[in-house]
């Protein structure tokens, strides 16, 4: 006897709510909270302050520094703090594009970029500057030769992120920041996604500068990072007292580097089993969804992503009403990245694979933490096909597919690597 819908609202009702957004926000480890409590009781003088509890404030934050340096294998006088990942993108782009325009006035991206990157770039052009935006193939990754081909004499910075939020396609940044040391040309990644979930090494990765925020590795929100090589010499962003080596302005927050230091302490520990067991997870629940509901794929790459991360399309049916009505069953997911998640607009990320607008507006991203498990997971495979399903029945375009007005983008039974084209054809 199969179960319905109504009989699950029910059932949920006594259940845990199951949070699968981590890569919108985590939780904070009890540790990381313990550490940063702490600190914010103890230590809450001012770094700059030139008496004891001052000192014992810079000491914290010159610690955390060196800790964080040795999990990034950097130097410490390498990581600045910022307030978040999105501030990092600024001062990289900003901050290189001011510092080097005498050279050149030209910078180079991907369309599947953090809006922290695009709209950066996108303020750049306005006051004069020039940027290509490279496409990505329909899996997400980018030809490190297309980077090549697109470097000109004016170029100035390269900036290509390192794992993408929405569909979780891992990029080959190694071999791009490769090119771009050969040709002179700054290389910038943004692996705000990145830290925590696989190793990150800017060295090893020819990167010159990288951006990270706590909040995504369970650490506090209101921090982030900035890793710059050293002696590289860029504009400031944030004018003001003489922190962080005279390169960013604002009362150091010890507390949160602290926490910031721990959270990626643990993560680099746990890394190893954490991946191996994520990805696991993740792959039950792909197959899962695959196999139980028709008419759907995976997006984004189906081997080289992030451990966990899953994104799909349905057909025939909208993200936002697949979102309500897993909230009403108790799970927390995204239909692309939180920051796009107000508007209705498809996903610029989707839209950047290559999908069109009606696949892209029914997609679904589901991140997985260190609280999932294979229940909630198991728990997720009996509810969404109840819940497409649902919607399906609702969905004029779905009514039109069955008496056979339409043809259907996504074949019935779906996969992990299908490149979708064209658009409907209403007869
Ligand atoms: N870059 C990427 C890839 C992200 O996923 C995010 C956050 O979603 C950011 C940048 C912005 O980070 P923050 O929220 O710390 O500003």
């Amino acid at each position: 006897m199969s179960i319905t819908f109504e009989e699950r609202l029910r059932e949920s009702m006594s259940l845990p709510r199951v949070y699968f957004d981590h890569a919108a926000t985590t939780q904070p480890r009890p540790e990381v909270i313990e550490i940063v409590a702490k600190a914010l009781q103890d230590t809450y003088g001012n770094p700059s302050s030139f008496y004891e509890e001052g000192h014992r404030a810079v000491r914290l934050l010159e610690e955390s520094r060196a800790e964080i340096a040795a999990g990034l294998k950097v130097l410490p006088e390498e990581v600045f703090f910022t307030s978040c990942g999105t501030e990092s993108d600024n001062w990289a782009i900003k901050g290189t594009a001011y510092a080097r325009q005498g050279k050149g006035r030209h910078l180079i991206t991907t369309t599947i970029e953090h809006h922290a990157v695009l709209h950066s770039m996108e303020a750049l052009e306005k006051q004069g500057f020039e940027v290509t935006y490279l496409d990505v193939d329909y899996t997400g990754l980018l030809d490190p030769e297309k980077v090549r081909a697109a470097i000109r004499p004016d170029t100035i910075l390269v900036s290509v992120m390192m794992a993408n939020n929405e569909i979780g396609t891992i990029l080959p940044i190694r071999e791009i920041g490769a090119i771009c040391r050969e040709k002179g040309v700054l290389f910038h990644s943004d692996a705000v996604q990145a830290l925590g979930a696989i190793p990150v090494h800017p060295r090893d990765l020819n990167c010159d500068m990288m951006s990270f925020s706590g909040h995504k590795l369970y650490a506090p929100k209101g921090i982030g990072l900035m890793y710059k090589r050293k002696g590289l010499r860029i504009d400031r962003l944030i004018d003001g007292g003489a922190q962080e080596r005279r390169q960013r302005g604002g009362t150091e927050n010890a507390a949160f580097a602290a926490g910031f230091a721990k959270a990626l302490q643990m993560s680099v520990a746990d890394m190893e089993h954490e991946s191996v067991r994520q990805a696991a997870l993740r792959d039950r629940l792909i197959r899962g969804v695959i196999e139980r509901i028709p008419h759907a794929k995976l997006n984004g790459h189906p081997t080289r992503r992030l451990p966990n991360n899953a994104n799909f399309s349905f057909e025939f049916i909208e993200g936002e009403s697949i979102l309500l009505l897993l909230d009403s069953l108790g799970y927390a997911c995204s239909s692309g990245s939180a920051c796009t998640s107000a508007s209705l607009d498809p996903s610029h990320v989707l839209l950047g694979i290559g999908m069109p607008a009606e696949i892209a507006h029914g997609s679904l991203r589901v991140t997985l933490g260190i609280d999932s498990t294979e229940e909630q997971v198991d728990r997720f495979l009996l509810d969404l096909p109840l819940i497409v399903e649902r919607l399906r029945d609702m969905s004029p375009l779905y009514s039109d597919f069955k008496r056979g007005k339409l043809h259907p983008l996504i074949p019935e039974k779906g996969g992990t690597d299908i490149r979708i084209e064209g658009q409907y054809n209403l007869d």
